[in-house]
């Protein structure tokens, strides 16, 4: 059985993370969300970031030893979703600096002091992280699982004394692109080798000289994050910040989806319970034929389906992050839940906002209403870190070995 009862700890963290959405996003997302330039977009949110990275949201995954707060994913899901329902935009960039060092948890004690100390004991909220991977002709790329050396990734990583060249290559969507401390660059190490066995992350700082960025990319949803290209002109990375053995990152990217999945299933349900409220909210108050119109058998039927809906994403995330925090004790495996979980919240969130505008009517489909904004903040979930479809692909091959 599964306990997902919060600790007391847990608990007062969740309502720190409330109060902190509530007190300094929420004021300034309708505006930011408004802006027609990306880059004003984050600029006036800022300052909401580094106090976020200066209450330890940044390093709540990194270990006491290195200066973080040596919390676990369950930590993550709460600042995902609470951030999330004020903001999923920016939480998702949350999301990323959080989640991102968790990737070098089984590094070696040099690169752990070397890229984790600096975020763990910064106190100026500067320490942003970003991944990657994502190249022009196909995010869905970089979990190619097929032999074909030709297939996946192709930025290339050539050896080149003691470290790697990488001359040429261009990475799109990245999130917190531009506005990043910390960059890890997903490359081939190995093009005579499958994606999966052929792959490294590459760990840069944004003073590395040889990239540039590119457009930050006016988005439909989470627009109160960045997500820029990167273009790799000429850098030379050393080989020590080169995470994992040559050729093995595949099997840590796939470990970062699965915990990624949590986060991006948490920023669903945030948005969800947005959508939910408001229309609940509204439905109370607009009355119509002479009663308000929950007293609609069809209206409070939908709003029923909403509610069984976040309460379904909600039971699979908390399981996820469980059994993520309890790898022995899970009975499913993770890597099978953590894509059930994002499936499932990716779809929900979709139907959801698009529920919650409907009971709006008219007025939901107006710019500038707040749940038009939930809208469209329902949309990005389904395509972020390899679409469903793709993803559905390499479960049906290998999670559930249907095929
Ligand atoms: C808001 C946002 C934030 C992002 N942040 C980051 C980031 O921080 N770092 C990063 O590296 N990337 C990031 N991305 C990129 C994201 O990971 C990719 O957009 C995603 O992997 C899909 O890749 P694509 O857009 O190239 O679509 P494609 O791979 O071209 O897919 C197009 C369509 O084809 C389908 N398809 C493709 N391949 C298959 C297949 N094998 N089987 C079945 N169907 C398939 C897909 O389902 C989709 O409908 C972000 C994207 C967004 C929108």
């Amino acid at each position: 059985m599964y306990d997902y009862t919060l600790t007391e700890e847990q608990q007062a963290f969740k309502d720190s993370v409330k109060k902190f959405a509530e007190r300094e996003l929420k004021p300034l997302v309708a505006k930011a969300d408004a802006m027609e330039d990306p880059k004003e977009c984050w600029d006036l949110l800022a300052p909401v970031a580094k106090k976020s990275l200066q209450a330890g949201h940044g390093k709540l995954c990194i270990p006491e030893e290195y200066g973080g707060t040596g919390a676990g994913l369950i930590e993550f899901m709460i600042l995902c979703e609470e951030i999330g329902y004020v903001d999923s935009g920016f939480a998702l960039s949350a999301m990323v600096t959080a989640c991102a060092p968790r990737l070098l948890l089984n590094s070696p004690e040099e690169q752990k002091e070397k890229w984790l100390r600096p975020t763990g004991e910064d106190e100026t909220g500067k320490y942003i992280w970003a991944f990657v991977s994502t190249e022009p002709y196909g995010g869905n790329e970089m979990i190619c699982p097929l032999p074909d050396p030709k297939l996946g990734i192709h930025t290339t990583a050539v050896r080149d004394g003691k470290g790697y060249r990488i001359k040429g290559g261009t990475k799109v969507f990245i999130t917190n692109g531009g506005v990043a401390e910390v960059y890890m660059l997903n490359c081939r190490t190995r093009p005579d080798r499958s994606n999966v066995n052929g792959c490294n992350w590459l760990m840069f700082t944004k003073d590395t000289p040889g990239y540039s960025i590119g457009k930050y990319e006016h988005k439909v949803g989470w627009r109160t994050s960045t997500n820029t290209t990167i273009y790799i002109d000429d850098m030379w990375i050393p080989e020590e910040d080169r995470v994992g053995p040559e050729g093995e990152g595949f099997w840590v990217i796939e470990n970062i989806l699965l915990e990624n999945a949590v986060g991006i299933a948490a920023i669903s349900l945030g948005t969800m319970r947005a959508a939910y409220n408001l229309a609940l909210a509204h439905c109370k108050e607009r009355v119509t034929w002479g009663k308000p119109i929950i007293e609609h058998q069809a209206v409070s039927s939908k709003l029923v389906n909403m509610r069984m809906k976040i309460e379904a994403c909600r039971a699979l995330t908390e399981k996820l992050a469980w059994a993520a925090m309890n790898p022995k004790l899970a009975q499913d495996g993770l890597g099978k839940l953590a894509k059930l979980a994002k499936f499932h919240s990716a779809m929900m969130v979709q139907e959801v906002t698009n529920d919650a505008a409907y009971l709006f009517g008219g007025y939901g489909l107006m710019r500038g209403h707040p749940v038009e904004k939930l809208l469209r903040d329902g949309l990005p979930n389904r395509v972020v870190e390899g679409s469903i479809e793709a993803n559905q692909w390499t479960m049906a091959n290998y999670d559930l070995d249907l095929i």
